[in-house]
């Protein structure tokens, strides 16, 4: 999972997150907390206690922030008590949070500047404390605000959405660019777009992964390869579609990870076409934890949408990448599992392998 890190600043400051916690490295305290979804716990990166399932943790960067999604504090590791700290660290912390202030206009200059330092040694020392560099957190941080933001159900690109591509733009600046969704770029059929490709036998069948620079763009599911690099060339005709299997090792890990519950594909960064109604349906889902279902009308109301249950589940059946868009995770109001673009089996054992418990 190392190689994760490439994929921009999201992926990037979880897996310097996770690796903190793997290590229980309590330098890192006051950087961050980690909240365990099954337990509904936030603790320090240092905690002692047992190491939860990566696919189970949600990182905040404050205490605060952990308990407005309604974690509770550890008893054991007491992560909302201030403890005394390094100086240096303690800078660098108070760097974090101007960074986190969502109309941040600090340039690393005028941080350094204020800390007493030069910029060169504000950039270095937070790289080393932080696990990444400022520009990596900064876009962490603005596509973290967009998600926790859909994750509510709160309007905040709306009217934006409603109007269409054309006047969404302030939507795609500010929030939509970062967390990879750039539906309009493909209209020209991936025109000098390179687009590299990977394919695994899972259980569930094939897996076809292709990805662009900017994050995956195509998760197929089948029998057989060429016919699903044939499906993802027509839906790309301008495009370079070529065979990268190193470069895509990493999407690689993750997807065969998903497939058998061990990991979650949802972190993957996108790079996905659509329309501005399915954009949203998609980010949506994306928001459901693994081991959970949503019905399709529960999703149209999360979109404040919620007359459009058809159109929910048209999106679902129009998703073009499996696992990383997790539709399968949407099922029947009665609890009877509906459609399933790459087959009802594939559904069933898709979430069958996230919830070993439950009966299906
Ligand atoms: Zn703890």
């Amino acid at each position: 999972m190392r190689g994760v890190r490439r994929l921009g600043g999201v992926d990037e400051l979880r897996e310097a997150r996770w690796r903190a916690v793997e290590a229980r490295d309590e330098r890192m305290a006051g950087l961050f907390v980690y909240a365990v979804r099954s337990t509904g716990v936030y603790c320090r990166p240092g905690c002692g206690a047992r190491r939860p399932l990566r696919r189970n943790v949600e990182f905040f960067s404050t205490p605060a922030e952990a308990e407005r999604a309604g974690y509770r504090a550890c008893r054991r590791c007491g992560p909302d008590q201030d403890r005394a700290r390094d100086p240096a660290v303690a800078s660098v912390i108070a760097v974090c949070r101007w960074l986190e202030q969502p109309d941040t206009d600090r340039a690393p200059a005028a941080m350094a500047a204020e800390l007493g330092w030069s910029e060169r040694h504000l950039r270095r020392r937070f790289s080393e404390v932080v696990g990444v560099p400022i520009g990596s957190y900064l876009r962490a941080q603005q596509a973290e605000r967009v998600r926790s933001a859909l994750r509510t159900g709160m309007p905040v690109i709306d009217a934006a959405f409603e109007a269409g591509y054309g006047s969404s733009r302030a939507f795609y600046e500010h929030g939509a660019t970062r967390l990879g969704m750039t539906p309009a770029r493909y209209r020209s059929g991936g025109s000098g777009v390179r687009i590299g490709y990977t394919s695994m036998v899972t259980p569930i069948g094939v897996v076809v992964v292709a990805r662009t620079i900017r994050g995956v763009c195509a998760v197929r599911v089948g029998t057989a390869e060429a016919a699903l690099v044939a499906e993802i060339a027509a839906e790309f005709p301008q495009a370079l579609l070529e065979r990268d299997d190193d470069g895509l090792q990493d999407v690689a890990v993750v997807l065969a990870g998903a497939v058998r519950g061990d990991d979650d594909a949802t972190a993957l960064p996108v790079d996905l076409q659509g329309t501005a109604f399915q954009v949203r349906v998609w980010e949506a889902l994306r928001a459901i934890p693994a081991g959970d279902t949503r019905s399709y009308s529960e999703v149209a109301t999360q979109i404040g949408a919620p007359t459009a249950v058809r159109a929910v589940a048209g999106a679902c059946a129009a998703n073009p990448a499996a696992l990383v868009i997790p539709c399968h995770r949407v099922v029947r109001r009665d609890g009877s599992l509906g459609g399933y673009r790459w087959g009802v089996a594939t559904k069933q054992a898709l979430l069958a392998a996230e919830a070993p418990g439950r009966a299906s």
